[in-house]
């Protein structure tokens, strides 16, 4: 173990724990990243690795995910991470979600965006079955997380000199002072980033602010023979996703998809298409909630969301090559920053969303613990 203090330790390889190494190697600090396990392997490489600007919660949430947009795109090309995809086609399937996207387009949170009747989304939206149209935006992009969160650990290492030790499990943090599976790390400052695990570091503040976990249900489709520029989403996400979801025109879509998908509403299902490189579509998700839920990917969950895929697309789904789970930390609000001891912070996000926002929480942690204006306050 080195000699010398570390100006920063990092629990956590996950996008949250490397957006903070990013943001602080910015700064010239000597970081270190302490994970245990051999390489990533949680949240962060499950993911769609869909960094969504669009339909992000107003204010904040939004802010710090228009950061992490210009980061993502920033480093993709110096780190070697290919953007996949740009932009987002939100489809609406009926009256009531047309009415939720054309108040959001009124909204300040709409840049970058615009409606298109069914007719006029073909560049977008190849095939089609049940579409009125869509919301259109620009501003989204999407990585491969897969390969795109090792790209990152590899290029922090070796552009900006971070530490890494592996399969190093953390099992004490106190100021200045790790206790880990290979003996003590000396760091003036600590950053505990542990995703969803709730109970090794700092039990207490994840119990107290009610935290508990998220399971989606996940698939990899084969490529369909045609292109998608952008992720595609549906109805059902514009009463999960807040920017919509808290608009008051999203009310009625509720009552009509509780009439209509109830299943779908019951086992948390929305529709996210994205597509790779090869042309396969990374397709999800569903959303059951517990302190360890079950790793079992249940096939009528599946069901539900190939049955919104049919309708969205207006064809069969191409054969599933691959079906995952993953889990996240989840509570009311978009992410836990607590600060249990001089100079140490614990950061989860617990709104799923952590492709999306982490750079941009990153900076705000990093920012307060070095008396530095929040960088992102005027993205
Ligand atoms: C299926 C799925 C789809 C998703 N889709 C999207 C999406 O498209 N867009 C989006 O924005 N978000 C998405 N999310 C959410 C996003 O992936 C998470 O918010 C994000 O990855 C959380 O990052 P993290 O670094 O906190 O956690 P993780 O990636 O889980 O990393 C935490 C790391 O901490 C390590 N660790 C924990 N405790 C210790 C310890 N004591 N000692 C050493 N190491 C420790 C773990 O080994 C792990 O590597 C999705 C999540 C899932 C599961």
């Amino acid at each position: 173990m080195s000699e010398r203090p570390f100006d920063l330790a990092i629990v956590g390889a996950g996008i949250v724990g490397l957006a903070h190494a990013l943001a602080a190697a910015r700064l010239g600090k000597r970081v270190v990243v302490i994970d245990r396990d051999a390489q990533a392997n949680g949240a962060s490489v499950r993911n769609f690795g869909f960094v969504t600007v669009t339909g992000q919660a107003r204010g904040e949430v939004w802010r710090r995910a228009r950061r992490s947009a210009r980061v993502w795109a920033e480093i993709a090309g110096p780190a070697g991470i290919e953007v996949v995809q740009r932009g987002l086609t939100m489809v609406a399937r009926r009256t009531e979600a047309k009415a939720v996207l054309e108040a959001f387009l009124e909204t300040e949170m709409a840049e970058g965006c615009a409606w298109r009747d069914a007719g006029d989304l073909g560049d977008r939206l190849p095939v089609q079955g049940e579409v009125l149209g869509a919301l259109t935006s620009s501003v989204d992009l999407r990585v491969e997380s897969r390969t795109a969160i090792p790209r990152l650990a590899a290029w922090l290492e070796a552009a900006h000199g971070v530490t890494f030790l592996r399969g190093v499990a953390v099992r004490g943090v106190e100021t200045g002072r790790l206790e880990t599976s290979v003996g003590a790390v000396s760091a003036e400052t600590v950053v505990v980033c542990p995703g969803d695990d709730l109970v090794t570091l700092f039990p207490d503040a994840f119990a107290q602010a009610e935290v508990t976990r998220c399971k989606l249900q996940m698939l990899r489709l084969a490529a369909p023979g045609w292109r998608l520029p952008g992720p595609v989403m549906s109805d059902l996400g514009l009463v999960r996703y807040l920017g919509y979801a808290a608009l008051p025109q999203a009310t009625a879509l509720r009552a009509r998809l509780e009439a209509e998908q109830p299943s779908h509403l019951e086992h948390g299902v929305h529709l996210i298409v994205a597509q790779s490189a090869d042309g396969s579509l990374v397709v999800g998700d569903s959303h059951h909630y517990g302190a360890t839920p079950d790793p079992f990917a249940r096939d009528d969950v599946d069901a539900l969301i190939l049955d919104e895929f049919a309708k969205v697309f207006g064809q069969a789904p191409p054969p599933v090559l691959e079906r995952w789970t993953g889990t996240y930390a989840s509570a009311v609000g978009h992410s836990l920053i607590e600060a249990p001891m001089p100079r140490v912070r614990l950061v989860t996000v617990t709104s799923g969303t952590g492709a999306s926002t982490a750079f941009g929480l990153a900076e705000d942690v990093i920012a307060g613990l070095y008396g530095l204006p929040r960088q992102g306050a005027a993205a």
